[in-house]
């Protein structure tokens, strides 16, 4: 998620480059690696470089219902400023009045990693809870099977149940 940003950092603000992304980013809560496509629009301004990417990050996750693993993708619209570590005409280091934690930086060698941004906005923009299909049917809250894939009766017994007890109430008023 590497991009090289000297050339871009020398230009005057206003100044934009587009670039495509298409690799892989590994995200802590996702167990196998997340697979990322888009855009980006790397743009100089008056202190960094904004980041504009629109992205596509497809990931192998758990159905909050019926608990299948599948594959999902989640679309991100990243908006970031990156400010440079580095003065690329002095070649001293920005002192920053303080160093923001929620601010991102261009590493020393002018490289801007977006990887740490794509991470944040993927947990930031993903659902609370993943489903595998609009209509998920989920488990079965009495045996635990999957109704995506199979029927059990747990319903219908339930439902004669119900029906029985209706019955033996009509009997109790007569
Ligand atoms: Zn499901
Ligand atoms: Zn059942």
């Amino acid at each position: 998620m590497d991009f090289k940003v000297a050339t871009l950092l020398k230009l005057s603000s206003g100044n934009k480059i587009m670039e495509n992304l298409s690799g892989s980013i590994e995200v802590d809560w996702i167990t196998d690696e997340c697979g990322v496509d888009g855009s980006v629009l790397l743009m100089k301004t008056d202190v960094g470089i904004w980041v504009s990417a629109h992205l596509i990050v497809t990931m192998r996750t758990e159905c909050g219902s019926c608990l299948e693993e599948y594959k999902d993708s989640v679309n991100l619209q990243i908006e970031e400023e990156y400010f440079p570590t580095i003065n690329l005409i002095t070649g001293e280091k920005n002192r920053f009045e303080r160093v923001d934690e929620n601010n991102f930086y261009i590493r020393e060698d002018n490289i801007l990693d977006l990887s740490d941004a794509i991470g944040q906005y993927i947990s930031l923009q993903s659902p609370l809870n993943f489903k595998c299909m609009e209509n998920c049917r989920g488990l079965c809250t009495e045996c635990g099977i999957n109704l995506n894939h199979v029927d059990c009766d747990c319903r219908n017994k339930k439902k004669d149940t119900k029906l029985m007890t209706l019955l033996e109430n009509y009997t109790v008023r007569d």
